[in-house]
């Protein structure tokens, strides 16, 4: 009889399971109901995937996305998996094929979106069936006051209502305390088991740069650690989404943009380049990332502050899914604090909302400007206590903190002087002693602050001013504008010292990091057969019209290159290749090592 493991290893071509995999299987397996909170690339599908192989029937899985449905079955078929889809992409011919395929026990896994699992009619299907369990992917679309309700989702309480004896897995990436609650309560699943894996993503090192140079910091990181890989940089505004785009792609690096004023057709056109070749940058609003699950993602840049903590991690969680090394990276300035404090004010919001708004805004001011290790204030944020983590920034190349109790009364006294109505710019040209035309009219090089801050750069003063206002010393208003709080007034008298992080020393270039991850030899991402590998794996593709992760992830084609294979028998031992896989792909993967 075969058991979870067997199948993991193969009909998924992996070695082990990760964290609570085995056994949330073996719970569902056997019956149970089970809540899953797991961070994305956790492997959330196969938690639901191999328990349906186990049982007898077909699994039922609900999942809002039609993009997700398809690639997952894609994926299953690859693997030899019998799996469908039901969803409006279908034709009626097509759909009713699929439901007869369905009730005659030919299908072990369907995909079916919400809105069609409520009718009456699939109902009637369902009772006609084998079911082996229901699955609830993105189960927080269940919560009113979450950011992804899905109205239908409210419904599937039914489930358990007219089928009783079947278990049930609901599974999700996003929910704090209050939306789990609401997951339990709004589908009867207080009885199910609560799985809670951390939240750490250890492969993604955070990185959080101070702005000098947006665009050009970008290109740098771009070139200096991932050239020709894939990746995302998310901007605020759609202009700002063409320009970056266009600009990056003028400086070699391929790069298509992507927001909500683009037609239907030429964003559908990027993001289907984005997910299915390889090397593509992607810059773009917010409005994307919803859906993508393409695992080799390298990076994901921000050029502009996000709105939260809970943002911030969502969309660098985009990164390396596959467990790889990648990067999150986020060039961050005093502008961006006034620009989305500036957003909360001059929202419809209520006020109740737009304080939670500025806490939250102000929690992840705070993760910017930590001098200690990112992940640890990162997952303080979602309740879990860690140590200093090694992979980050702070970590890396831990910033020095120096005394800045005198700057800090300059910088604050160079604001009262001026009257309370000048932008950090002015204020930086008044202490470093720059007599513009702006300084000379207002007679500012008059001042006893004239001058008095020549010691430091320019730079660095920028540094101090936008510590000022995250520290609550300064206040910006919405045009910049800087203003003393009543907490300036103990610097000023000198009954409060300040210490300020020096803005890290660029870290070193890391080539050969994942090289060395890829356990094994020298450098598989250099040479003939990796170079060979991925073309072999584009014609595929293309030729099964899937994208090309779906029919090896890069590190079973980097495993391939490490260690070339020469009998289907070396191939066996590689994680990624299945019975399969093996079986359709092993010769020609011996013909490509063979020519090299
Ligand atoms: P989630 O839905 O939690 O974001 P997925 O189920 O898509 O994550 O899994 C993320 C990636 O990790 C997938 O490419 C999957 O094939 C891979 N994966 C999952 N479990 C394992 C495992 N035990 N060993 C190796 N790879 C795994
Ligand atoms: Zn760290």
């Amino acid at each position: 009889m075969a058991t979870a493991l067997s199948l993991l290893q193969t009909v998924f071509g992996y070695p082990a399971f990760r964290g609570a995999q085995a056994e949330i299987i073996d719970h569902v397996a056997g019956g149970g109901d089970a809540l899953v909170l797991m961070p994305t690339g956790g492997g959330k599908s196969l938690c639901y995937q191999i328990p349906a192989l186990l049982r007898d029937g077909c699994a039922v899985v609900v999942s809002p996305l039609i993009a997700l449905m398809q690639d997952q079955v894609a994926a299953l078929l690859e693997a030899g998996v019998s799996a469908a889809v039901l969803n409006s992409s279908l034709d009626a011919q097509h759909a009713a094929q699929t439901e007869r395929d369905f009730a005659g026990g030919k299908l072990d896994l369907l995909y079916v979106a919400p809105e069609r699992l409520v009718t009456s009619r699939f109902r009637e299907l369902l009772g006609r069936s084998r079911v082996a369990l229901f699955a609830i992917d993105e189960a927080h679309c269940v919560s009113q006051w979450g950011h992804d309700f899905r109205p239908e989702y409210i419904q599937l309480s039914m489930l358990h209502e007219q089928f009783p004896d079947v278990p049930r897995i609901a599974l999700t990436a996003t929910a704090d305390e209050l939306t789990r609650a609401e997951i339990l309560t709004r589908l009867q699943l207080e009885d199910a088991r609560v799985f809670i894996s951390s939240f750490d993503r250890p492969n993604i090192r955070y990185a959080i740069a101070e702005k000098n140079s947006a665009r050009d910091q970008l290109l740098a990181f771009i070139r200096a650690q991932h050239a020709g890989e894939a990746g995302i940089v998310y901007c605020l505004s759609r202009r700002k989404v063409d320009e970056t785009a266009a600009w990056l792609t003028a400086q070699g690096v391929p790069a298509l943009a992507y927001h909500a004023g683009l037609d239907q057709q030429t964003r559908a056109e990027h993001q289907s380049h984005f997910v299915n070749q390889d090397g593509v940058v992607i810059v773009a609003t917010i409005a994307f990332g919803m859906g993508i699950d393409k695992p080799d993602v390298r990076f994901v840049a921000h050029l502009d502050l996000p709105k939260s903590i809970e943002a911030y991690y969502q969309e660098t969680g985009r990164a390396g899914r596959d467990g790889l090394p990648a990067d999150a990276w986020m060039a961050y300035g005093l502008n961006d604090v006034v620009q989305q404090r500036r957003m909360i004010d001059e929202s419809e919001d209520d006020e109740t909302f737009k304080r939670v708004s500025y806490r939250k805004l102000d929690a992840l001011v705070g993760l910017a400007e930590t001098a200690g290790c990112r992940r640890v204030q990162l997952l303080a944020y979602f309740g879990e206590t860690s140590s200093p983590c090694g992979n980050c920034d702070n970590c890396l190349s831990p910033p020095k903190v120096w005394d800045g109790t005198e700057a800090a009364q300059k910088a604050l006294s160079a604001v009262y002087r001026t009257g309370q109505r000048f932008g950090a710019g002015h204020l930086i040209d008044v202490l470093c002693g720059k007599t513009t035309e702006r300084v000379a009219r207002f007679g500012h090089d008059l001042l006893k602050v004239f001058n008095a801050g020549a010691d430091l750069g320019d730079k660095q003063w920028r540094a101090v001013f936008r510590q000022l206002v995250t520290l609550g010393y300064l206040e910006a208003d919405t045009h910049g504008s800087l203003k003393l709080t009543d907490a300036a007034r103990g610097v000023l008298k000198g009954d409060i010292s300040i210490s300020f992080r020096e803005e890290a020393a660029k870290p070193a270039k890391r080539a050969g990091r994942r090289a060395a991850f890829v356990s094994g030899l020298t450098n598989p991402k250099a040479g003939p057969l990796l170079d060979s590998l991925r073309a072999w794996r584009s014609t595929t593709a293309a030729e099964h019209n899937v994208p090309a992760y779906v029919v090896f992830h890069d590190s079973t084609l980097e495993a391939i290159a490490a260690n070339p294979p020469r009998t289907l028998d070396d191939l066996r031992g590689i994680s990624g290749i299945g019975a399969k896989k093996l079986e359709r792909y092993g010769e020609a993967l011996l013909r490509l090592a063979k020519e090299q």
